[in-house]
């Protein structure tokens, strides 16, 4: 068999609503599909991490760059083309685009992998620990409005979450340390005393303010404190874990074994989240994973995109082992947004309805058991939403 093709499709919409988070307020949603043909006429699809953009140049990288390179090899090569393309690219970037690009050719190839061989990826990667995974639903996003409305949305948007079916909820802070503060109380009202919530600052912060919050977050029991600072700022990371009793979790601007290595030694996270779709694929992953048990560090993956991204996640996390093992392990989760997602919800020809499958099954959604990452695209929804590069 030999690959014959490589295309991009970047989708793009407007949202119904502009949201934000520490960063930056966005008003399209985008998603990034990597198709990979061979002569046999088995096709596999794979996804980037990377909005609005980021996704358009990342298409230059999969169709300019690594396609010629990948044009002619058998997909069933998967290891053989990661090592050829990231020698090709990495005296041009070791972490970022590059990676995010190869990303989506690398779980395309999987997908194709499993269909082959008429199995569900994570059979491939050594079979499914459960059969359904227990999901978050983050939401709580910033809007253009002021403190006040933000903390009576923030408290209703939490309590809706939990009533959603969810088994957990995570929130955005940004306004600043102070506010952020009044935001996370809010969410705590929302939820009540039994239930956990998360804050992600997405690097928003410098450490004295991280530690400020941090400290709220303590007397909240917020379950974890997420990019608290820059993703560079190992040491910040590692004084913040030892200083603060929450949980200190990041990684999912992190990068391939070599960069995932150097995080795990500086001891910052109790948690690990990597992104599939982001770090360099399946392939990757499953290097990084092993990477971070090897530290016992859990992992609960960074999950954004698409139902192809979602659907590739539910695989990875059917195949996590415990860590740490026993009578009672906690779970990894299925991060899940809960603002409108139409790449998510009407992409596929059968539609995963996780929101559904949360509602009826106790939080949790099962994992696809159709060959590869088990979800297939419609093609005529690619058409209405693909935007040229
Ligand atoms: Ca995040």
């Amino acid at each position: 068999m030999k690959i014959t093709k490589v295309t991009s499709h970047v989708l793009q919409c407007d949202m119904p609503e502009e949201l934000g988070y520490s960063q930056q307020y966005y008003s399209k949603r985008t998603a990034h599909l990597v198709e990979v043909e061979t002569d046999e006429g088995v096709t596999g699809w794979g996804e980037c991490f990377g909005p609005g953009n980021v996704a358009l140049a990342n298409k230059g990288i999969v169709e300019k760059v690594i396609q010629p390179m990948a044009l002619g090899h058998d997909p069933l090569d998967r290891d053989v083309i990661w090592h050829k393309a990231y020698n090709l690219m990495r005296d041009h970037g070791q972490k970022g685009m590059p990676l995010q690009a190869l990303s989506g050719v690398d779980i395309a190839l999987w997908d194709i992998a499993g269909k082959v061989a008429g199995l569900p990826v994570s059979k491939l990667i050594g079979g499914a620990f459960r059969e359904s995974v227990p999901a978050y639903g983050y939401g709580m996003m910033l809007k253009r409005e002021d403190v006040a409305s933000h903390v009576a949305r923030f408290e209703d948007e939490a309590a809706r979450i939990k009533a959603m079916g969810f088994v957990a909820t995570k929130m955005k802070v940004g306004l600043g340390a102070r506010d952020d503060v009044k935001l996370a109380a809010a969410v705590r009202r929302g939820v009540g005393d039994d239930f956990d919530f998360m804050v992600d600052a997405n690097h928003g912060y410098t450490t004295a303010d991280a530690f400020y919050v941090g400290r709220a977050l303590e007397e909240l029991g917020a379950y974890w404190f997420e990019e608290p600072v820059a993703p560079e700022d190992h040491a910040s990371y590692r004084e913040l874990r030892a200083g603060l009793k929450v949980n200190i979790a990041g990684g999912e601007a992190e990068f391939s074994r070599w960069g995932w290595k150097a995080l795990l030694e500086s001891r910052g996270l109790d948690i690990a989240q990597p992104e599939v779709c982001a770090l360099g694929g399946i392939s990757e992953y499953l290097r990084v994973l092993a990477l971070c048990h090897s530290h016992f560090t859990p992992v609960v993956n960074h999950v954004w995109g698409s139902a192809v991204a979602v659907a590739t996640n539910l695989q990875l996390l059917a195949a996590m082992p415990p860590l740490p093992g026993g009578l009672f392990p906690r779970e990894p989760w299925l991060e899940f947004d809960t603002t409108e997602n139409r790449f998510r919800d009407e992409l596929l020809e059968e539609p995963l309805d996780i929101q559904g499958q949360v509602a009826r099954n106790g939080g949790r959604v099962a994992v696809p058991m159709a060959p590869g990452i088990g979800v297939e695209p419609d093609r005529a929804f690619i058409r209405r939403f693909e935007v040229e590069g």
